[in-house]
């Protein structure tokens, strides 16, 4: 603490992501990055704009990134807006479009970055429990008085449950009157997209990330969807806080994976096995596990204590990830990794669970 720091600085309690430890031999199964490369074209496209145009700023405007997308989604470019990251995006989402008078909707068990958000743009939010299935109910939302904006992940994080597109269709049909954010980071492994509503309905936002389908965590790109005057809203902010977020390379990067949707279907199908796999095994050791659409599980065992078995795999270097929060103590999310790497983690948690018998 510095007596310099702002009252808003002093207030902030930022997220904390998963740890990207610096040891090697681990398997890292904590933040659910694809244990899969990104596709060749997006590093060949890198490759070769890693040339003495660098000197030059990028286009602040991202036509050329924004004109893919459109083209995936059957959209209009102005009804799409990029960022560094889908965090970034969704700080600008906070900022423009969801602080208003009456509180933000999200559920109890969700991102934790939201909470995040609200603190630092000073938005006022309250928490919607999922029900005791971890399942959200649209009703409770309907019924939970005036709100200024609805944001949830589908499917929701960290539980990997998904709503239905007519789930979603029946809350912006009787949410009108403010803007609800459906966050698809994890859309790609199983789950409608509501991309296909936004031109239907003026206050809908969806928001996609390149860092888990399209395994370009480092690559730092996301983009917001919707109609295109909530976009130009995102554009005023990002005008106001950084010309340039989507570097030269990230663009060149980012337009050749989002292009590439064989090799994105490919790698997801892949998962999308290896997941039916691991919860099946993971049954046969005892566990149970929330039915999940993501690249990452939600899983707890009846008798073993979920940080004690966080800590015994971290020991054996296997990093998965433990919210030490109510309601969800007992759970571990698990990344979806290799079959090979799913199997050593079966392996060591039948050690781990034999030995504590
Ligand atoms: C990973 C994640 C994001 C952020 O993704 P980036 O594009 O890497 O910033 C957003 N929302 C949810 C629910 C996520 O899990």
């Amino acid at each position: 603490m510095s007596r310099f720091w702002s009252k808003t600085v002093k207030g902030l309690t930022p997220y904390t992501p998963g740890e990207q430890p610096k040891i090697t031999n681990l398997i890292k199964l904590n933040t659910n990055e694809n244990p899969y490369g990104p596709s060749l074209k997006a590093i060949a496209a890198i490759a070769s704009a890693n040339n003495d145009s660098l000197r030059l700023y990028p286009p602040p405007d991202s036509e050329d990134l924004k004109a893919a997308i459109a083209t995936t989604y059957a959209l209009n470019p102005n009804q799409v807006f990029v960022g560094n990251g889908s965090d970034e995006v969704l700080a600008h989402i906070f900022q423009a479009l969801l602080k208003h008078e009456s509180p933000l909707l999200f559920p109890d068990i969700t991102y934790s970055f939201y909470p995040v958000y609200c603190k630092l743009y000073d938005i006022l939010f309250k928490l919607i429990p999922l029900d005791s299935g971890f399942s959200i109910q649209i009703e409770d939302f309907l019924n939970a008085g005036k709100n200024g904006g609805i944001i949830f992940p589908n499917p929701n994080a960290p539980t990997g449950l998904a709503l239905p597109l007519a789930a979603i269709r029946t809350l912006l049909e009787k949410n009108q009157n403010s803007v609800v954010v459906i966050d698809e980071a994890y859309v790609d492994f199983g789950t409608e997209s509501a991309t296909t509503l936004i031109t239907e309905f003026d206050n809908l936002i969806v928001t996609h990330s390149l860092s888990k389908s399209r395994a370009l965590a480092g690559l730092r790109i996301g983009y917001a969807m919707g109609h295109h005057e909530l976009i130009e809203g995102l554009e005023r902010v990002k005008n106001s806080f950084n010309s340039y977020p989507i570097d030269r390379l990230a663009s060149a990067g980012g337009i050749a994976a989002i292009k590439d949707e064989v090799y994105l279907k490919q790698i997801s199908l892949k998962i999308q096995s290896s997941r039916e796999k691991l919860v099946l095994a993971l049954q046969k050791l005892g566990f149970n596990t929330i039915p999940s659409t993501a690249n990452f599980i939600f899983t707890h065992h009846p008798i073993h204590d979920g940080k004690f078995l966080y800590q015994a795999l971290r020991d054996k270097n296997i990093l998965v990830r433990h919210f030490n929060l109510p309601r969800i103590d007992q759970y571990l999310r698990i990344t979806v990794g290799t079959d090979q790497e799913c199997e050593t983690l079966l392996l060591v948690l039948k050690e781990i669970l034999s030995s504590t018998n």
